[in-house]
């Protein structure tokens, strides 16, 4: 399974080397071309403005949204967070307009630009996920087909899931935590080669299991 990583700013090596970690082929995303042959894709943490402007220089903006229509999975993380929300506080234009969410960048103010916390995400199972937040955004809104799978303990909300498109404000590649990714490359699997004898599913459903 060969899964694709946005290279064009941010913390792309660390999605790069956790993908590695758990045994999927990771490929570094620059061109539309890239995009041909992977399963699922990880958009990065980093700074939004700088990614949105270098994926409409390279081209990527349309090839990146024909991507997400076939029903690949696609995870961002923090900026990734922002560049696939509909919506971004304060009137800035999508970028990627796929996830039925309202962000906020930097929602956590300069006194509290990183920080970290222990987080509940039923969906990877019972051991809690260390969350590590870098100027991160919050999800204020979210639409009525997306699932949140981890919120702070004040009600913020903080992980995301609409069908195929998975959404973070904090990093588990900084985290040493594979989770998330291994849920991408379980759904890229099934996205890529449904289960025999069962009709081809454009999207994975949230009963799915965890991934081995
Ligand atoms: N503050 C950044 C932005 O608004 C996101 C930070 C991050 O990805 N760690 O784009």
């Amino acid at each position: 399974m060969k899964i694709g990583v946005l290279a064009v700013q941010g913390d792309f090596a660390e999605h790069v080397a956790m993908l590695r970690s758990i045994g999927v082929e990771p490929v570094e995303v620059r061109l539309p071309e890239h995009l041909e042959g992977i399963g699922g894709l990880c958009l990065p943490g980093g700074e939004s403005t700088a990614m949105r402007r270098l994926i409409e220089r390279w081209g990527l903006r349309g090839p990146l949204l024909d991507f997400a229509a076939t029903g690949a999975p696609l995870f961002g993380t923090c900026a990734g967070m922002i560049i696939m929300a509909k919506d971004i506080d304060g009137g800035e234009e999508p970028v990627l307009p796929l996830l039925d969410v309202t962000v906020h960048r930097n929602a956590f103010g300069r006194q509290l630009d990183s920080f970290e916390a222990e987080l509940t995400v039923p969906v990877l199972g019972d051991q809690p996920i260390h969350g590590v937040f870098i100027r991160a955004p919050i999800v204020e809104r979210v639409g009525a087909g997306v699932d949140v799978l981890a919120s702070l303990d004040d009600g913020r909300i903080v992980a995301v899931r609409e069908r195929n498109i998975i959404a973070t404000a904090f990093h588990p590649e900084l985290a040493g935590e594979p989770r998330f990714h291994r849920l991408v490359a379980t759904m890229a699997t099934e996205h890529q080669e449904p289960a025999e004898g069962s009709a081809r599913r454009r999207h994975p459903t949230r009963r799915e299991g965890l991934p081995r």
